[in-house]
């Protein structure tokens, strides 16, 4: 039995609305995209949408239109994708990392509030990032940014639909980033999308992304083609209509998961307060020891896995060239010790048997 990592959940309905764009002949940016966009926004509970060409453009203009510029400072997590701080980093800026909580993989509160004492005229932003679909503590989180006046913005790459207290993250911070790439929870092949409250923001956003022009062909600053096209929004259309369903399939996978794994005791399963409603992005379990021989237990039965990240962003060269050492010792035994195991919506109850009883014999098989 192979079983792959992810899977994007597309049917004929994603089919027919490609085909239905295709036969209209026009292929770039028009009303799909507004549709989406309105309908994203909507969903999210947020007043505007701007759609972009991937969830790495969206972070990078949410970024710019905040003013992000050489040598500020932007606190964000070394354990989260590239993309996260990349980000800040072609804004010139300076990424300064907070440590996690080892038990939700999320920025820890307590440990923002140390960074956020020792730069307060150059911190210009906080970046938080909800990681494989749980949302941040975002009480403590804004309680803070609210007291050093410093904005935040959510990467929601992770976490479409996923709520803290009630609210969707995305709807918290002064603007937010998606992504639909094909791995994340709804998909566009590539895209993204920045959401905000903040009307003045997000026309500065659709400027940036649109060669710094409202009128084409009259250009008020230096912008960037990060436009979204109506294929990539038909398909995000379709999408989010399957959302909610997707993300309950997602949390019945990570119950049945926790429910047979969390009794082992080599294995630690993913810690959910009770006052978020995740969607599971990845469900991740972490192994103090031997989480290299499962990796390559499951290459042998060709079952898919992720190691999200293996390699803490303190410690990607490029980026520690300009951060130094740095001391997040929570973040480097995280990469040392996740495992994140297929949870996607289309797994069948035979399959997730079936990477039960491979977790479990490998247990079984003993530690040597
Ligand atoms: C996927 C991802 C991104 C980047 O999105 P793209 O659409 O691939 O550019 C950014 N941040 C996080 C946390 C992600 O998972």
């Amino acid at each position: 039995m192979k079983i792959p990592i992810s899977k994007p959940n597309l049917d004929e309905e994603e089919k027919n609305a490609v085909q239905d764009v295709l036969n209209s002949g026009f292929l770039a940016q028009g009303k799909r995209v507004a549709q989406f966009e309105e309908e994203f926004g909507k969903y999210i509970g947020v007043s505007q949408a701007i759609a972009t060409s991937s969830g790495t453009a969206a972070l990078f203009i949410a970024l710019k239109a905040l003013g992000i510029s050489p040598n500020d400072i932007v606190i964000t997590t070394p354990f989260t994708f590239v993309a996260t701080a990349s980000s800040i980093m072609h804004c010139g800026a300076i990424p300064t990392f907070c440590d996690i909580n080892p038990q939700t993989f999320n920025i820890d509160p307590n440990a923002l509030e140390r960074v956020l004492k020792k730069d307060r005229n150059s911190i210009k932003a906080i970046l938080i990032v909800h990681l494989y679909g749980l949302p941040c503590p975002m009480e403590e989180i804004i309680a803070l940014a609210d007291q050093y006046g410093i904005p935040v913005i959510e990467d929601c790459a992770q976490a479409h639909g996923a709520e803290y207290r009630g609210k969707k993250v995305g709807s918290f911070g002064r603007a937010s980033a998606f992504s639909f790439y094909p791995t994340k929870n709804m998909t566009t092949g590539e895209g993204g999308m920045i959401l905000t409250n903040d009307e003045e923001f997000g026309k500065k956003c659709r400027m940036l992304i649109n060669h710094g022009s409202k009128k084409r062909y009259y250009h008020e600053f230096l912008g960037y083609n990060f436009r979204m096209t109506d294929i990539a929004a038909a398909i995000g259309r379709v999408q989010l209509r399957k959302l909610d369903d997707s993300n309950q399939k997602r949390r019945e996978n990570a119950i049945f998961y926790n429910r047979e794994l969390s009794s082992l005791p080599e294995i630690e399963t993913p810690v959910v307060p009770d006052y978020v409603l995740p969607v599971f992005h990845q469900y991740t379990i972490k192994l103090k020891h031997h989480r290299d021989d499962l990796a390559r237990f499951f290459d042998q039965k060709e079952i898919g896995y992720g190691i999200y990240y293996p390699v803490p962003l303190h410690q990607q060269k490029f980026i520690h060239k300009i951060v130094g050492n740095g001391n997040y010792p929570m973040a480097d035994a995280c990469s040392r010790e996740v495992f994140s195991i297929p949870v996607h919506p289309l797994l069948k109850k035979e399959e997730l048997e079936h990477v039960v009883d491979l977790i479990k014999l490998f247990c079984q098989g003993g530690f040597n």
